[in-house]
């Protein structure tokens, strides 16, 4: 039998819970420092104790993995604590999905690429000599909007952009990635896409609770202007969210695009897990600015189904859990090779 091995953060209690309900292994990568709290969770079958997460490419590493039989499912923290680099080139472990797609989601431009492919417009990027409107500037990495901030002119801009490469945060000014904000209310879409059946599901929906937009409106008008309190987008948890049932169509043709976009540029394509994150504006056009090429945190709402998913499953289906059977099935019937790379 197939071990489901993963990186102890992120995800990973979904992802094992999900790989244990559908009877295959378990194996968690883990920190020595967060030994305490993944010990608590019995449908853990292994772990590996590592002091920092790219450890996990060393040889003697690796093979304890594929002596285990693993199949390791990427999530955020492989792609911002390993890198695509290490992915691509020394992970001998075989991974769940298309390994590289993942440098599409990690850089900007091939990011937008793939978005137009699929019809999917994000907001204008703007040259910081452009801004003559308000502007949302993001940093490189899949830091979850930390270090974003709001400009409306290339002066504020300016200060902004000084203090950041003071800081170090930043290099250079090609680093900042400055785009048109668009005013709306956000959403995610989380999505699997199963080669094996070629069909989409849609299985959630989310927004993210974020720190400082989400608690600014907790205080008065006034002293919102007298303490100027910076707009910060550090992302502390997910909220989960229905759709107006009048727009799942639309949602749904999103992701199916996507997925044919993937296949032409990409290839195989999208396997598995994938979001796509945008917001609608108040004349209900959805303007998408982000995908993640893989499971996404805000699928840990869902350990016991979402309300999309139990329109598919008359049981508890997890993105988690929804991997682990496409795992399950593949073995069955011969066909890992389709997803697995
Ligand atoms: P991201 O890192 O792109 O997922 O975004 C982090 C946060 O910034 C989320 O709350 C988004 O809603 C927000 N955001 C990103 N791009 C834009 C945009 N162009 N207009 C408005 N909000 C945005």
């Amino acid at each position: 039998m197939k071990t489901i091995a993963t990186l102890g953060s992120h995800c990973a209690l979904q992802l094992l819970k999900g790989a244990k309900d559908e009877g295959l292994h378990t194996l968690l990568i883990c920190l020595k420092k967060r030994a305490n709290l993944y010990r608590r969770f019995n449908f853990i079958e292994k772990t590996i104790l590592v002091e920092r997460f790219d450890e996990v490419i060393q040889a003697e590493k690796q093979e304890e993995l594929l002596k285990e039989d693993s199949i390791l499912i990427p999530h955020g923290t492989l792609i911002s604590e390993v890198g695509v680099d290490l992915v691509e080139r020394a992970l001998k472990v075989p991974l769940f999905g298309n390994r590289w797609i993942l440098r599409w989601e990690a850089d900007r431009r091939l990011k937008e690429r793939l978005m137009r492919e699929a019809g999917l417009e994000p907001p204008p990027q703007l040259k910081p000599e452009e801004i003559d409107r308000l502007c949302i500037v993001k940093l490189p990495g899949a830091a979850g909007g930390r270090g974003y901030f709001l400009v409306s002119s290339r002066e504020e801009f300016n200060s902004f952009a000084e203090k950041l490469k003071a800081s170090g945060l930043v290099k250079s000014e090609e680093d900042f990635y400055i785009q048109e904000y668009c005013v709306g209310v956000p959403i995610y879409f989380q999505y699997f896409y199963s080669p094996l059946e070629e069909k989409v599901e849609l299985l959630g929906i989310d927004r993210r609770y974020e720190t400082s937009v989400d608690s600014i409106g907790r205080i008065p008008a006034k002293y919102q202007i007298n303490l100027n309190i910076p707009l910060t987008y550090i992302v502390v948890g997910n909220i989960p969210l229905v759709l107006r049932e009048s727009l799942l169509d639309e949602a749904y043709e999103i992701g199916e695009a996507f997925v044919e976009a993937s296949k032409k540029n990409v290839p195989p394509g999208m396997i598995g897990p994938f979001c796509i994150e945008g917001v609608y504006t108040d004349n209900g056009s959805f303007v998408p600015f982000e995908f993640s090429a893989r499971i996404v945190a805000g699928t840990n709402l869902y350990i016991d189904g979402s309300p999309y998913s139990k329109l598919i499953y008359d049981e508890p289906m997890s993105m988690g859990r929804r991997i682990a059977r496409e795992i399950k099935n593949g073995l069955e019937r011969g066909a890992l090779d389709k997803i697995i790379t």
